[in-house]
């Protein structure tokens, strides 16, 4: 590996992996699963394209943009597409790598893939945000198709730039096919779509509760980061089921309940409407007890809490951050952003599995815990192959029972394959690391990918 570049995120999502894969009893058991390992840690292909567009002044304007189509022994490659000025090889390539193995946890047909661009759409007018779309899916288009490579949106890629894409494909290519998904619901898109990944990520903690007799969310307090897309549903999923959520963050500040507060179903609506326009959670007043801190991640803040759930971005709980949550009590930690924990916090969680048995802490990772979202991209894709659209009852029941399978999924795995101590608390990092691994080594073995 030393003659390559550094990729540091990848690096990190490999390691987190592959320690968990060695220390099981997997490699003992099938030790043929490291060649496994070995090949599938390399992308298929890479797709790497210049993207030429005009800003509202006239001028030209370029950027990178990528594809990694990491692996399709499972399906179609299956993951989103991340714009923001931090994007690069690395990034996609560490959200690629965790996509092939979220993607084989939710037990549908799905390969695993990421891109996007390090373009910035902030400050960007609608015009210009459009411009980019459709010079991005230009050249995009080339390598995609309903049967080879699905994107969806991440970072960045909302219901109007799958639009802006999802109409230049058409034109371009001259088929209507499902080519993206998170597509309007008027023309091909899921019910339960965008609320997926928040939903999802709140019915596999209900398992966690369940599972440790920790009761209801009714009367939890939870953390949560973000203001995005999951963390919005996950907070109103969380209020609708009785819990008390007592912070959201930005990239620029956090705003965390003092006194009593709490966030309100009011406020994520104005702050919905607020981010739908690009602008920091700094320019919105709350109406009741909430303190906007600047430059601050809420974990530190928020006192005790039951759960915390990250949803803004990868690293952003540090081993500092996570010695404070189980300090104050916190007990539950689930990822809905990828990577939401840097490999030191991972550490701080799981060292207090494994020595305080009973009341240990559980820590779900972002593969298992927001594999929702894509789970209903792929229920997207067969409605889209059927021409048909199912209700929202309908979509959400399955969405809960693939919640469900990956946790038990990742619970029994871990039972399986790490050994345990007396009174130990099954690891469901590894068991869904494992899980999602063994499906997807077993399929390429049996497609000759490996031998
Ligand atoms: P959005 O763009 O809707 O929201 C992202 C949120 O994270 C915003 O609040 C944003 O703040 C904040 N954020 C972005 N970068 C940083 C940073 N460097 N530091 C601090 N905060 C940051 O994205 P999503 O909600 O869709 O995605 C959030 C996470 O969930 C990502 O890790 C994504 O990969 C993951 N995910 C998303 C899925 C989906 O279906 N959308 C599916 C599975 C995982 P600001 O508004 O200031 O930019």
């Amino acid at each position: 590996m030393s003659n390559l570049p550094s990729e540091p995120e990848f690096e990190q999502a490999y390691k987190e992996l592959a320690y968990t894969l060695e220390n099981s009893t997997l490699f003992e058991q099938h030790p043929e699963y490291r060649t496994a390992l070995k090949v599938v840690s390399i992308p298929e292909r890479v797709i790497q394209f210049r993207v030429t567009w005009e800003d509202d002044a006239g001028n030209l304007q370029v950027n990178r943009g990528y594809r990694v189509q990491f692996n399709s022994a499972l399906g179609p490659y299956k993951g989103g597409l991340r714009l923001h000025p931090s994007v690069n090889l690395s990034i996609l390539k560490f959200l690629g790598f965790e996509q092939i193995f979220k993607n084989a946890l939710t037990g549908l047909m799905m390969g695993g893939g990421k891109g996007g661009a390090d373009f910035d759409p902030k400050g960007k007018s609608d015009a210009e945000i459009r411009r980019f779309c459709v010079a991005f899916m230009r050249e995009l288009s080339r390598h995609i198709g309903a049967d080879t490579d699905v994107p969806a949106g991440d970072i960045g890629v909302g219901g109007r730039e799958i639009g802006y894409m999802f109409g230049t494909y058409r034109r371009d290519r001259n088929r209507f096919e499902g080519v993206l998904t998170g597509k309007g619901t008027h023309w091909g898109g899921s019910l339960i779509r965008p609320e997926a990944t928040g939903y999802g990520l709140v019915y596999y903690v209900t398992h966690m509760l369940e599972i440790a007799g920790a009761g209801s969310w009714e009367g939890k307090r939870v953390a949560i980061s973000g203001s995005g897309n999951v963390a919005q549903y996950a907070a109103l999923k969380c209020i609708e089921l009785g819990a008390t959520v007592v912070s959201l963050s930005d990239s620029k500040g956090a705003l965390v309940a003092v006194d009593d507060g709490f966030v309100t179903v009011e406020d994520i609506e104005a702050i919905m409407d607020l981010k739908l326009k690009r602008k920091s959670l700094a320019e919105y007043t709350p109406k009741g007890n909430l303190k906007y801190i600047e430059g601050a991640r809420p974990w530190v803040h928020v006192g005790h809490v039951d759960v915390a759930l990250p949803c803004a971005t990868q690293n952003e709980v540090s081993k500092e951050e996570a010695e404070v949550l189980v300090a104050n009590g916190c007990r539950f930690i689930a990822e809905g952003s990828n990577m939401g924990c840097t490999l030191e916090a991972i550490e701080v969680f799981e060292n207090e599995r494994r020595t305080k048995k009973g009341d240990a802490i559980w820590y779900a990772p972002g593969k298992a815990a927001n594999c929702g979202g894509v789970a209903v991209s792929g229920l997207e894709m067969a409605q889209n192959s059927q021409r048909l659209s199912w209700t929202k009852e309908e979509v959400d029941q399955k969405l809960k029972d693939i919640m469900k399978n990956a946790f038990y999924n990742g619970l029994e795995t871990a039972k399986k394959y790490v050994p345990m101590e007396e009174g130990e608390l099954p690891s469901l990092v590894a068991g869904s690391n494992i899980a999602g691994f063994v499906k997807v080594a077993q399929a390429m073995y049996e497609h000759g990918d490996w031998w």
